[in-house]
């Protein structure tokens, strides 16, 4: 495993990157990589890799993900932390809200909330709280029925503001969302606060799709009583129709710029041209573009891959 070799203090805190190893990483999850460590190595901040692996695990993709990684320069800290191996943490964090009567059991099917949510009264998105006030009869009832119950928070706010050091002051809706899944896995947006704060991780740098879920977790954080850390959503890469970069968009892989002959410190040229870091052709290290970094100076658009021209 690749190792810094200054490696800063303990103390300072950490940012991460946490892929889920569904697939290969393409070019926009790659920008995303490099993003974070930017962030985080300009700051002084230890690197540090999550698998999170609770589902949609595809075999050798975590392998395939980390040799990227790599390839590209990126070195990381301690060893990388698998979710699937941290169940206890979650299950911890669970009890302990459950003891404070922060949570209930729910047993509403994806359906019936999809019913519920499209009531033009529901606020886009939000669990509409069905199962939240069930009588102790109407509990048991639902029980035998034969559906195991989701674990929601119950929460106390329906909107909480975090701030981004891109988006500044972000609100968004905090509804009763799951905990554990009906399946019994541990949802996301716990895990995802319990590890970081677990981690020491005080800086998030990650796509901006995952800027609405953002007050979730940071208000999950707060009743937890744990630290929010500093965030930064950071724009997605787009194919040529304006919708998310995905693997059908043609060689958005670096195994499969390498098939076309693009090298590893190819695509890291490619990525730093989009963050306006380096001009076309010029050959760049990891280092370099740490040089350069100025999150000021950082595109805010997303970034539109065209394969013939940017690859
Ligand atoms: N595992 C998530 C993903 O690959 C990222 C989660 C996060 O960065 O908070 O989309």
């Amino acid at each position: 495993m690749p190792h810094s070799g200054d490696r800063p203090d303990a103390t300072t805190g950490a940012g991460r990157f946490a892929p889920s190893p569904s697939g290969d990483l393409h070019l926009g999850n790659l920008r995303t990589a490099v993003l974070a460590w930017l962030f985080a190595r300009s700051t002084g901040r230890r690197f540090l890799l999550r698998v999170e692996d609770l589902d949609r695990v595809r075999p050798g993709a975590e392998q395939r993900q980390l040799a990227d990684l790599a390839a590209l320069g990126l070195d990381w800290d301690e060893q990388v932390v698998h979710q699937s191996r941290r169940i206890r943490l979650y299950e911890n964090a669970i009890d302990r809200l459950t003891r404070a009567g922060l949570t209930y059991e729910c047993f509403c099917t994806r359906r019936e909330i999809q019913q519920a949510t499209s009531a033009p009264h529901a606020p886009a998105g939000a669990y509409p709280g069905t199962c939240r006030d069930l009588t102790p009869e109407q509990r048991d009832a639902k029980r035998s029925a034969d559906r195991a119950p989701a674990i929601r928070l119950r929460s106390t706010t329906q909107w909480f503001t975090v701030h981004d050091v891109l988006h500044g002051d972000f609100t968004g809706v905090v509804d009763d969302f799951v905990l554990r899944r009906n399946d019994g896995t541990p949802a996301y947006n716990l895990a995802v606060v319990v590890d970081d704060a677990a981690q020491g991780i005080d800086q998030v740098v990650r796509g901006d799709d995952l800027l609405t879920s953002a007050p979730r977790q940071a208000y999950l954080a707060t009743v937890l009583g744990l630290e929010v850390p500093h965030y930064a959503h950071v724009p997605l890469a787009l194919n040529q129709e304006g919708k998310r970069l995905a693997k059908r968009d043609g060689a958005v892989t670096l195994a499969d710029q390498e098939a076309q002959g693009h090298s590893a410190a190819d695509v890291l040229g490619t990525i730093a041209v989009s963050l306006r870091l380096a001009d076309p052709g010029e050959p760049v290290t990891l280092p370099l573009l740490l040089d350069r970094w100025d999150p000021a100076r950082m595109p805010r658009e997303p970034w539109v891959f065209h394969p013939d021209r940017d690859a």
